[in-house]
């Protein structure tokens, strides 16, 4: 009995090794297992397994459109990896889906296009207005990558010189690293919750207000009344305070032009309301101008 299957296992054996081999003779397969830091005598047990990762591999560098995918599990590349004592398979993301899950880390109301595929390396190189900015965001991706206290920017600018481009950068530079965030394009957003009603106003005034990081955009452009500047933006900047979680803003106008804005509403001028939110403002951020042309074309 003993000897009946001590002989299966070598008849056992030449046929994996066999199967190994014929599969070999295909150019793309040799060279995908010859990449691999794994013995040939583990990979011969998993011929048709390495098969599939080669196939798929061979799919990938010839695909256009992630939704025509036909791999076994749609976006994911099968992929060995050497534990202890034998070889697992799983499904890892192809480069295309890495993409969309990490775009999925940030949230984004009311954004143009080319905002959501803002990037710190095509930042404009030839404008030296925008060197202490980039300083501060590398500083800013270090330190809140160590978990150290950080604060969001006030980045005040003329129309047009690339500030919503700049931010949304840098969050989508964060996206890669995991870090969640919402973009607001602020006064369509307070549009927004003004005329919604129920479960959408909840839920978009919430995802901002808890969001990990959080950037207002052009604020200032909005029409301001008192339930927008103390119902709505004073109650997201003062938990966002008492939380400490990051917040940027930016704004055609200083903080002084700003405090203004906030002053002015139908109420009339309400200038100690208006002043609290300058002070959440300045709690939250450190203050800098972007001076430069205009890029819109
Ligand atoms: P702002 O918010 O200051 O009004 P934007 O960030 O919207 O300006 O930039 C204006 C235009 O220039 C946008 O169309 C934006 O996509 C483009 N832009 C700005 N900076 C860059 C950049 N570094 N690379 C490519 N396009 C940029
Ligand atoms: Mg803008």
């Amino acid at each position: 009995m003993e000897k009946l299957s001590k002989y299966i296992s070598k008849e056992n054996k030449i046929n994996l090794k066999k199967s190994y081999m014929d599969a070999c003779s295909d150019k793309d397969f040799y060279n995908y297992v010859k990449t691999l830091p794994i013995k040939e005598e583990e990979l011969m047990k998993y011929t048709s397994s390495l098969e599939q990762c080669v196939k798929e591999r061979k799919s990938c560098k010839e695909c256009h459109n992630i939704e025509k995918c036909s791999h076994e599990v749609k976006g994911y590349i099968l992929t060995p990896e050497k534990t202890d004592n034998r070889v697992i398979f799983s499904y890892i993301a192809c480069p295309k889906k890495k993409e969309i899950l990490y775009k999925e880390n940030v949230t984004y109301f009311d954004v143009p296009k080319d905002i959501k595929n803002a990037s710190l390396k095509q930042v404009y190189k030839d404008d030296k207005g925008r060197i202490p900015i980039i300083k501060y965001f590398s500083q800013f991706i270090k330190d809140y990558l160590e978990n150290k206290e950080v604060k969001g920017l006030y980045l005040q600018g003329s129309f047009g010189s690339g500030k919503t481009y700049l931010i949304s950068a840098l969050l989508n530079e964060l996206a890669k690293k995991n870090i969640t965030s919402t973009i607001v394009y602020y006064p369509e957003f307070l549009r927004e919750l003004k005329s919604s009603f129920g479960d959408d106003y909840n839920e978009k005034y919430l995802t901002a207000k808890n969001s990990e990081i959080l950037f207002l955009d052009d604020i200032g452009a909005e029409n301001c009344s008192s339930w927008s500047r103390d119902e709505i933006l004073g109650s997201i900047l003062q938990y966002r305070m008492e939380e400490h979680l990051v917040t940027f803003f930016t704004s055609n106008l200083s903080l002084s032009e700003l405090e203004n804005h906030l002053a002015t509403t139908t109420n009339g001028v309400e200038k100690i309301k208006a002043r609290r939110i300058i002070e959440r403002i300045k709690q939250l951020t450190v203050v800098m101008e972007l001076v430069s042309e205009n890029r819109r074309k």
